[in-house]
């Protein structure tokens, strides 16, 4: 009974699906780390080698290049900070997309641009392989987790394919459209994301300069009806003007809300609260605090937070 049991616990742990992953970040170790802990046998690659390194403990197996982490895998996934580092990791010297199996499928889970998704995927075709745009919705705790929320742009066949891979990192997978759809999404939540983060910012400062209770206001914030989870997770942060160990880097906001509004032009829509927000964002990058969380963003409205 009990042998019949453990086998059947070993059956259910071993996949067909060898998964490479190139960039071992806050977002991408933690997704590392949930396809090996469901048994899925997975290569790593980082451009700072010691963050491949800490995974050889879950079962990694630690890649030299993105070509040398690709070369076997049926799945790709790159989760890197931005469009040039992605052309670096599938096109650049070493890419992966050179060495990918025909067949493999691509997936990029960066917050990239879908005029580079666009060409990457066309790439991606020309090496017979499918591709899938998968950005995520969720932070440092639910990449962790394996609580993704994912937006996924694909063929729906290309897609299906794909789903039983992403539900091993995420809660929620939503196909969005075609090729593109899920990093166009992904532009249009994190523009909404910051200029959140940005008012709060903004309040936070107002708050100081009137003579408000910091822990009052926190209070009257939490039962509001506008505290998202978002302005949620980021008061505390502001309040204890604590970026260290950051959940979301500061730069990568205003990388997001950049792309947004670039993306916003050619749509031809006219944004105007997103290049403000960028507008902050870039001050406090000048200020030194771009490698923190996107909370130190309060730092550059003018006036400290927290009542102090
Ligand atoms: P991160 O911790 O800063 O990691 C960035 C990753 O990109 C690292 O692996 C870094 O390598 C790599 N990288 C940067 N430039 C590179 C280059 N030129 N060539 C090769 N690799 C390069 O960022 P993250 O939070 O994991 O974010 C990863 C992506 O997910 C970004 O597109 C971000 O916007 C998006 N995202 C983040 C969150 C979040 O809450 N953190 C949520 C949703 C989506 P090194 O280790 O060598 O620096």
């Amino acid at each position: 009974m009990g042998g019949a049991r453990h086998n059947l616990i070993s059956m259910e742990s071993v996949h067909m699906e060898r998964i490479a992953v190139l960039g071992l970040g806050i977002m991408g170790g933690g997704m590392a780390v949930n396809w090996l802990r469901k048994g899925y046998p997975t290569a790593v690659w980082n451009r700072t080698r010691a963050k491949a390194e800490a995974l050889t403990a879950e079962g990694a197996i630690v890649a030299a290049t993105p070509a040398a982490a690709a070369a076997d895998a049926d799945v790709i996934v790159a989760m890197v900070a931005d469009d040039a580092a992605s052309r670096e990791v599938w096109l650049g010297s070493d890419g992966a997309l050179a060495a990918a199996q025909p067949g493999a499928l691509i997936v990029d889970s960066s917050t990239v641009t879908p005029n580079w998704i666009r060409e990457l995927a066309a790439k991606a075709a020309e090496r017979g392989c499918g591709f899938v745009d998968a950005p995520v919705g969720g932070s440092k705790q639910a990449a962790a987790e394996g609580q993704l929320v994912i937006f996924a742009g694909a063929e729906p066949e290309v897609f299906e394919k794909l789903r039983p891979v992403l539900g091993a990192v995420a809660r929620v997978i939503n196909h969005v459209g075609p090729v593109g759809a899920g990093a166009t999404w992904k532009l249009i939540n994190n523009m909404m994301v910051a200029i959140q983060i940005s008012s709060l910012a903004e309040a936070m400062a107002m708050v100081a300069r009137a003579g408000f209770d910091a822990k009052q206001v926190a209070g009257l914030i939490e039962a509001s009806g506008f505290a998202s989870g978002v302005i949620r997770g980021k008061l505390p942060r502001m309040m204890d003007h604590d970026y260290a160990a950051p959940d979301f880097n500061l730069s990568l906001m205003l990388k997001d809300t950049r792309y947004a509004v670039d993306m916003a032009r050619t749509l031809g829509v006219d944004l105007k609260l997103a290049p403000a927000a960028a507008e902050l964002f870039a001050a406090a990058e000048r200020q030194g605090l771009g490698g923190g969380d996107v909370a130190g963003v309060a730092e550059s409205v003018g006036a400290p937070a927290g009542g102090r």
